[in-house]
């Protein structure tokens, strides 16, 4: 499950809450060079690593893919990514949009959602909630404008009016998804056996 958003959409409070519905729904932990925010955990919300590590993680094949998103370096793990789909788990991505594009790309039967705050002044209210200067809230919210127009390659939208309607929906998106006839047919054809 590939999760896009702007930032301030409310992604991270979904994919939680979603985490916590499903044990073999995992995070998958992404490689950044960006410094940890107050509470966040390395190996659990991200890998930090310098520069160097990256780019030499880079040089040796190791993202599926990787872009510099605000001046910091954000990359997806081909080894920990096929390791948690090899053990039958599912994966949610929370990744931006050149990302998403290169996953779709590398795993076709991914699927991609991405959650939209309900409008644009409440997207620019809860980026200011986020305390940072204005300059960096400026920027993100360009940056929010560009990803936005990104929404429309991906398979589903879920407009985070209310933090529980929006979860509702993204559970039954992941639960359709799980029930497609072609993620089922093996154990279809167990019948048969
Ligand atoms: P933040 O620094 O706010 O945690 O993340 C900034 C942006 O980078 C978010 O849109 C997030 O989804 C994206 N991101 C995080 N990890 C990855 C990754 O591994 N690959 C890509 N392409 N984007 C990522």
């Amino acid at each position: 499950m590939i999760v896009s958003a702007p930032s301030g959409a409310g992604k991270t409070s979904i994919c939680r809450k979603i985490l916590r519905m499903f044990p073999d729904l995992r995070f998958s932990v992404s490689y950044t060079t960006r410094l940890p925010r107050p509470g966040e955990v390395n190996g659990k919300d991200y890998i930090f690593i310098s520069e160097d590590d990256f780019r030499a993680r880079i040089a040796r094949g190791e993202f599926i893919e990787w872009v510099e998103n605000y001046g910091q370096l954000y990359g997806t793990s081909k080894k920990a990514t096929k390791a948690f789909l090899e053990q039958g788990c599912d994966l949610i991505l929370d990744i931006e949009p050149r990302g998403a594009k290169a996953i779709r790309e590398h795993y076709p039967r991914s699927v991609s959602v991405f959650i939209l705050p309900p409008s644009l002044s409440d997207l620019k209210s809860r980026l200011a909630k986020r305390g940072e200067n204005a300059a960096v809230m400026e920027r993100r919210l360009q940056t929010s404008l560009d990803e936005i127009r990104e929404a429309l390659w991906y398979d589903y939208i879920i407009f985070n009016e209310r933090l529980d309607e929006a979860v509702d929906q993204f559970r039954a998106v992941y639960i359709a998804e799980k029930s497609r006839r072609d993620r089922c047919t093996e154990r279809v054809e167990a019948f048969f056996k």
